[in-house]
């Protein structure tokens, strides 16, 4: 039997088979969220230099996704390939570095598995096909997205862009909405968010979000079409208030501490594009709407 053929017959296999690729995938977005910024911060500052006209900064080793190999942070040991195994090497270390001793940060672990739960859950909601495949696709993506504006208040342009394209041409082939939903998805998603902004700015004369939000809702848009806009919304601003505030109270962080946007739009977009048909549904129902 086809591999195909196996995976769209025995949903739990597929399903497996998504945790596992979840879980490395997960490994890998912790270099991504890790290095992405700082690559980013040298290419700014190098284009900086060069529209001053200052003399270029040595460049150094070279720092890419790749180089240099993962070492631990404290006693600059190269990881070994077995201490690179997701999840299971953290559990077998026990949150140590094999070498020093020091301790390694839960985070990575609880990115690799959330990263395999979220994996498992679109491979079950969609069963085997085009569609699981591109969802997994942009639920990583969103997830590193959300992970760097968490830490830097930055969407990076070198994400949320190609994957506002991807999410038109995917539905240019009518995978998840038709190109017409998508295309006005982007748009009303990109202009909805433009317009509270500087609404705000010309009531407060504050900035109250990133422009990457903006970005960010297009992007959901062009995957969902129009119809998951409303919903993305008002989620993403019912769970930030709620959050932001026990932050506030947590940390006793002053009201003009910025809370980023993003993590709470990603996430509010990714059960819209999930379950969205059916949280409406069960809303309309609840309210007595016939
Ligand atoms: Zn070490």
């Amino acid at each position: 039997m086809p591999l195909t053929e196996f995976l769209t017959l025995y949903p739990l296999a597929w399903v497996s088979l998504a945790l596992v690729l979840g879980l490395i995938v997960g490994s890998f977005l912790n270099v991504l969220v890790w290095r992405l910024p700082k690559m980013l911060e040298r290419d700014w500052r190098a284009q900086a230099h060069e529209v001053l006209g200052l003399p270029p900064e040595a460049q150094g080793e070279p720092y890419n996704l790749l180089l240099p190999h993962s070492h631990c942070p404290h006693c600059q040991q190269p990881i070994r390939p077995w201490e690179n195994i997701p999840l299971l090497s953290y559990l077998w270390l026990r949150g140590r570095c094999a070498h020093c001793r020091s301790s390694i940060s839960l985070r990575y672990p609880l990115t690799e598995l959330a990263c395999g739960l979220i994996s498992a859950m679109v491979a079950w909601h969609f069963g085997f096909g085009w569609p699981a495949g591109l969802l997994l696709l942009l639920s990583w993506g969103l997830l590193a997205m959300s992970l760097i504006d968490a830490d830097h208040q930055l969407l990076p342009d070198t994400l949320v862009l190609p994957l506002l394209w991807l999410g038109l041409i995917v539905n240019s082939f009518e995978l998840l909405v038709s190109l017409k939903d998508a295309l006005w998805g982007a748009v009303i998603g990109y202009l909805f968010l433009w317009s509270v902004f500087w609404l705000f700015k010309l009531l407060t004369g504050k900035d109250g979000m990133g422009h990457g939000d903006f970005k960010l809702l297009a992007l959901l848009g062009a995957w969902g079409g129009w119809q998951i806009l409303p919903l993305s919304v008002l989620l993403s601003s019912l769970v930030g208030a709620v959050l932001g505030s026990i932050m506030l109270r947590l940390r006793r962080a002053e009201v003009s501490t910025p809370i980023p946007f993003g993590p709470f739009l990603a996430l509010a977009g990714w059960i819209a594009l999930l379950w969205g048909g059916q949280i409406t549904a069960f809303y309309l129902q609840f309210v007595g709407y016939p």
